[in-house]
């Protein structure tokens, strides 16, 4: 069974790249029949506030997107503390003079894996290094994002996680803790990032905002635009025949054509464009 989820922190606006990331997400799972989950990062006291996770909600809401389930990090936190307490019972984890949670491997190294977008992805004998031991529970007994997004992926049987190439330096980390965890490894696929000009899309970037775009375009021409930020169909020449997919289109097609992990360039005039169509 194919189970996707898309996992957005509660931590500032809605960014038009996590709604890329929920889009592929959401068309990966439903092409072949598979379930979405969405899950809230809110484990980030610092920084995280009821008001984005409300935002989440409305954005989805606008997009028409459905879940399976839904559920939010901070309703695990007893999941968290047991199974990093599990980890210390193994020695393979330790409490620190500050009373936060360090994980340690003790298996073999591992230089490389397979990423279903991006193909064979090679890490350093430095990353395996830094990798190889890291905090899981912060000295204020919350876990780490890398802890937390491992034991929820193992729980809800996550089989392929899409999400950004920005989270390839945390995939060794989490690899290490699969290995500590359970037999499976999910499948990895990290898409291309957004970029305006040549530059990563940055949040004062206007377009980055995409509750701006939601309020200026049609939300099936957002669709439709975001849907070729990085994904493809094979033969060029059946792109053009299909210059409108809509949702209903897309889950036909999209297993026809491929992810990329290169950058894709956000370009407004497409989108303006896209919404006199539709
Ligand atoms: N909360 C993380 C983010 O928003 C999730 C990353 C992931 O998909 O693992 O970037």
């Amino acid at each position: 069974m194919i189970i996707t989820r898309c996992a957005p922190s509660n931590t500032g606006f809605f960014h038009i790249g996590t709604a890329r990331t929920l889009y592929f997400n959401y068309l990966f799972a439903r092409s072949q029949n598979g379930k979405l989950i969405l899950r809230i990062d809110n484990t980030d006291v610092d920084r995280s506030e009821q008001k984005f996770t409300d935002l989440i909600y409305e954005t989805i809401s606008k997009l028409n997107i459905e879940f399976d389930l839904t559920f939010k990090q901070s309703e695990r936190l007893d999941r968290y503390k047991e199974i990093s307490e599990s980890l210390i019972s193994k020695d393979q984890a330790k409490r620190n003079e500050d009373n936060s949670i360090s994980f340690i491997y003790n298996g073999d190294d591992i230089y490389q894996w397979e990423d279903f977008v991006g193909g064979n992805i090679k890490c350093s004998k430095q990353e395996n290094l830094i990798s190889r031991e890291f905090i899981i529970i912060r000295n204020n007994g919350l876990p780490t994002y890398n802890f937390a997004t491992v034991v929820d992926d193992i729980d809800y049987n996550i089989s392929h996680i899409i999400r950004g190439t920005d989270h390839i330096p945390n995939t060794l980390k989490q690899i290490f803790l699969y290995k500590a965890l359970t037999d499976s490894l999910p499948k990895f696929g990290h898409i291309g990032l957004l970029t305006k000009n040549g530059k990563k899309i940055s949040k004062r970037d206007k377009e980055a905002d995409f509750l701006l775009l939601l309020n200026e375009y049609k939300p099936e021409a957002i669709l439709n635009y975001i849907l070729k930020l990085g994904w493809n169909l094979p033969d060029p020449n059946i792109d053009q025949k299909l210059p409108l997919i809509n949702k209903q289109k897309a889950i036909e097609v999209f297993m026809n054509g491929k992810m990329k992990s290169s950058p894709s360039n956000v370009d407004m005039n497409k989108l303006t464009w896209l919404n006199k169509k539709y």
